[in-house]
């Protein structure tokens, strides 16, 4: 039926049904950048294809108002289009806009943050543009990553497979050149399976719940040149670690190699216990002119080369003068924190993982940062207890909240101990647009207006962005 409409049929009316071969034209782009095309009305969601893409495509799905469909062909391509760099990016689900131009790919994020600042903010679109600063571009969007998580499994034929999930599976697609992890973490993935064959090591299946070797992680400083690998193993007694190390300290940089236990049954990748195999428990890296130490467990950005973009804008946006109390909430190994100690009178760092915490208390020291606390516990907790307990009377009234949240954002009670705490500002750093929304509505609710933002690539050739936003109290 290419390029004919066909009855109504399918679900309730409509014009087209599972295994149908549609011509569409893409005029959108959807959240986890997917192309969008109408067809009668109806949204046609299609992988790899862009806006201003003639397509033909299969109907796979077909729901009440929607349905998505695969890209057969690209009978006129989008000006946007690009040849991907990875062969297997269209299978990967690492990447999903591999071929979209970098241009393309940052109109695009922007767009986006844009559109949840009014679809779910609330905000007139006017008024989000005239506070936008421009987004921040990687210079080459390519092995940027200093993390990698390459999960592990056995092929049918016995073969030990490493790489990425397809999208939406546990699938792997084997590779030994992601482009966008640093090339020290594809060397090692490389090496580790070959250690892995040579051994006849297992690797753990999800479905038996058996096998050894479940993920290999891989840290890079990239301005110190320290390296860590960790297994993520199923249990403690694995065979032949003495030969691994061997191999891994001809790496240069090799720091710290250890073993992560997760016996159990689940997606978490990390478990909680650490055996070191080599080296000490954590690798070094600078952002700026601040030293940090990582630990396996603790979370540290991805993408060097932004992240110091990134914390120049939260610093900007909180505007210090040195006079301040400053809570950095979800703070992580205090990389946010001690960028803003150098400009406050009092920082306060609070963060959920111990790990982390123990970090940030020696990356404070490492640096002679003495204007520094850090409390472990849930934000949403620990903020409460601060602002009540006179214990901590003399950070009780922040001046300036940053908050840094994981993709679910804030929880309701922490914005509700902001609102009571009433801070002059509030810099919202966010890696999800949709939840920064969310929350910024509420925020300005209850007295407080948005005055700048700026998107930051932090994942290029991914849909994923980061936003940093400024909002400031209107009845202080
Ligand atoms: N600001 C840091 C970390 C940001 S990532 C940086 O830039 O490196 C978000 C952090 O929030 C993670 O470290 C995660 O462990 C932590 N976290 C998740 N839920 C939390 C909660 N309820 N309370 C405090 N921290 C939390």
């Amino acid at each position: 039926m290419a390029g004919q409409k066909k009855e109504r049929k399918g679900s309730a009316g409509c014009p087209f049904s599972k295994n149908d071969v549609i011509d569409l034209k893409i005029d959108d782009i959807g959240n986890e950048g997917e192309g969008i095309g109408h067809y009668d009305g109806y949204a046609v969601f299609v992988n790899n294809a862009l806006p201003g893409d003639k397509i033909r495509a299969l109907i796979m799905k077909v729901k009440k108002n929607y349905a998505f469909a695969k890209l057969l062909e690209i009978v006129n391509p989008s000006n946007l289009r690009v040849e991907p760099k990875c062969s297997i990016s269209a299978r990967c689900g690492g990447c999903n806009l591999q071929h979209m131009s970098y241009e393309g790919q940052l109109e695009y994020k922007e767009n986006k943050v844009k559109n949840c600042l009014v679809r779910i903010g609330g905000y007139d679109e006017a008024y989000v543009n005239s506070i936008h600063e421009p987004i921040i571009g990687m210079t080459n969007p390519f092995n940027y990553r200093n993390k990698a998580q390459f999960p592990v499994q056995q092929t049918p034929d016995g073969q030990i497979a490493m790489g990425f999930y397809a999208g939406r599976t546990h699938r792997i697609i084997p590779t030994d050149n992601c482009n966008i992890q640093m090339d020290e973490s594809n060397h090692i993935a490389k090496l580790v399976r070959m250690w892995m064959t040579e051994h006849n090591i297992s690797a753990y299946d999800e479905t038996s719940h058996t096998g050894l070797i479940r993920h290999v992680l891989t840290r890079i400083g990239k301005s110190t040149g320290q390296i860590m690998v960790c297994l993520v193993v199923t249990s403690k007694k694995v065979p032949h670690t003495d030969s691994l190390v061997d191999i891994l300290l001809k790496e240069t940089g090799m720091t710290c190699i250890c073993l992560n236990i997760n016996s159990e049954k689940t997606n978490r990748i990390l478990g909680d216990k650490i055996i070191p195999l080599y080296g000490q428990p954590y690798i070094e890296d600078n952002i700026g002119d601040l030293c940090y130490r990582i630990s396996p467990l603790s979370f540290y950005q991805v993408n060097p080369e932004q992240t110091v973009k990134l914390y120049n804008t939260a610093l900007e946006y909180a505007n210090l003068t040195g006079n301040e109390v400053v809570w950095d909430l979800y703070c992580g190994i205090g990389t946010i924190s001690l960028f803003l100690a150098k400009k406050a009178k009092q920082v306060l760092g609070v963060e959920i993982v111990p790990e982390a915490i123990n970090d940030a208390k020696v990356n404070a020291q490492l640096n002679g940062i003495t204007n520094a606390t850090f409390l472990t516990g849930a934000a949403e907790t620990v903020a409460a207890q601060v602002a009540a307990d006179e214990l901590y009377k003399d950070i009780a009234n922040p001046d300036v909240i940053v908050v840094d949240p994981p993709r679910k954002g804030c929880d309701s009670k922490l914005l509700e101990t902001i609102v009571n705490v009433k801070p002059d500002k509030v810099v919202y750093v966010s890696c999800d647009p949709a939840t920064l929304a969310r929350d910024v509505k509420v925020l300005r609710e209850n007295g407080y207006e948005m005055k700048k933002w700026r998107a930051c690539d932090m994942f290029g050739m991914t849909g994923h962005v980061e936003t940093c936003v400024l909002l400031c109290c209107t009845n202080s």
